[in-house]
């Protein structure tokens, strides 16, 4: 399908956003940096600490997709080619939204993450909370996802106390501007302010699109690829993944390349 078409609602703003955003991430100036020693592990949510294969991504992606008719009044084919195309350019849906059509960013998050059996959705690795517990040095949230629905899932599953902050989208703005991984702007900024060195960052995600420029910066990747669904590929360990690992129970301290199933 081609991508959306241009609206008059695309500003100056959202064509720099665009730019930016298929420029490659400008390699740091020595990837190993200034560093504080301990290693800092910025955890992704979505299909990194859960599973949302099974459940969680099949109800957000049928909620976006009304939610998107209902505001937009066009019909579910177009809805579903928005939701997509916008998750592919953007890195998140909401940004391709709030750029180009006019809807209320924060209802939207609200109503496609709310749900009123979070609990019966949500399934993750038996002993997650001790294994995330066992694990020496400082632990962030960093997700696309909303901030209510990332702590909501945090308290759900019984590890919100082992982190010590939640990042969501809200918290990835830039003045009025929506962002989203894998901005590296985005990401410069928000490691600046949790006092994070890129040295020290290790970034545990299901998506290699992210990985990948985010490796760029000098930051450590490992690519967990025990939840995602049957149809990606989950094998070999590309030039831009530390490691690989199919469990967070794999995941060790002195974080080495090579490879764990
Ligand atoms: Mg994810």
């Amino acid at each position: 399908m081609p991508p959306p078409r241009l609206t008059s609602a695309m500003t100056d703003s959202s064509l720099h956003a665009r730019r930016a955003r298929r420029r490659p991430c400008r390699v740091a100036r020595t990837l190993r940096g200034p560093s504080y020693g301990a290693p800092v592990w910025l955890f992704d949510l979505d299909n990194t600490l859960h599973n949302a294969s099974r459940a969680i991504f099949p109800a957000i992606n049928a909620g976006m997709t009304q939610y998107i008719i209902d505001a937009l009044g066009v019909s579910r084919d177009e809805a579903n080619h928005l939701r997509t195309s916008y998750t592919h350019r953007y890195g998140a849906t909401l940004l391709g939204l709030t750029r180009h059509h006019p809807i209320d960013p924060h209802d939207f998050l609200k109503v496609v993450h709310t749900f009123d059996d979070l609990h019966g959705m949500l399934h993750a690795e038996r002993g997650l909370a001790r294994t995330l517990a066992a694990l020496p040095g400082r632990k962030i949230v960093l997700t696309n996802g909303p901030e209510d629905y990332a702590h909501a899932v945090l308290a759900a599953l019984g590890i919100e106390r082992l982190f010590e902050r939640v990042i969501a989208i809200e918290g990835m703005r830039s003045r009025s501007h929506w962002r989203a991984k894998p901005d590296c702007a985005m990401l410069r900024g928000t490691l600046r302010r949790a006092g994070v060195a890129l040295a020290d960052a290790i970034l545990i995600e299901d998506t290699r699109s992210h990985l990948k420029r985010y490796r760029r910066l000098g930051i450590r990747t490992v690519w967990i690829t025990g939840h995602l669904p049957a149809h990606l590929p989950a094998t070999g360990r590309p030039h831009y993944v530390d490691r690989r690992i199919r469990s967070l129970k794999s995941l060790k301290p002195g974080l080495q390349s090579g490879r764990s199933k």
